[in-house]
């Protein structure tokens, strides 16, 4: 596969409108973006510090991965998101074939019209890894 960048660095908050004043108020960025994902059950905002990008994200079901992950280990960095630029199926493919657990087997839609699809931390020494590719 072939990575052109950090597309952005996820990060589970509680409580989203409280998550944002601190990334306005206290480092200056300005949300520019929030976009409810139904699929993945979360809210999200979208900051970008220089050129990279961070994308809070909360929960909007008691069951959600979100929920889930902030009960294990409170908030914090949730993943990591790599772009990929050679087709996400086939890096899934590729990933897959030497031995990794995916989370995604086929790439789905995300925030901000790209194809996700995310990499089981059991593989990744503990990172929850996303792939993505911007929406042909
Ligand atoms: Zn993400």
């Amino acid at each position: 596969m072939q990575i052109t960048h950090i597309e952005h660095i996820g990060i589970a908050v509680k409580n989203l409108d409280e998550a944002i004043k601190f990334y306005e108020n206290v480092l200056g960025l300005k949300c520019y973006a929030i976009e409810e994902v139904e699929d993945q059950k979360v809210k999200t905002a979208f900051f970008l510090a220089g050129q990279t990008k961070i994308e809070l994200l909360e929960s909007t079901e008691p069951d959600g991965p979100i929920t889930k992950f902030i009960k294990k280990k409170g908030e914090g960095i949730h993943h990591i998101a790599f772009a990929v630029k050679d087709g996400l199926q086939k890096a899934l493919n590729q990933t897959e074939e030497k031995g990794i657990q995916l989370i995604d087997n086929q790439p789905r839609q995300g925030a901000e019209k790209m194809n996700i699809a995310f990499l089981h931390p059991k593989s990744t020494n503990g990172v929850l890894i996303e792939l993505c590719e911007k929406e042909e």
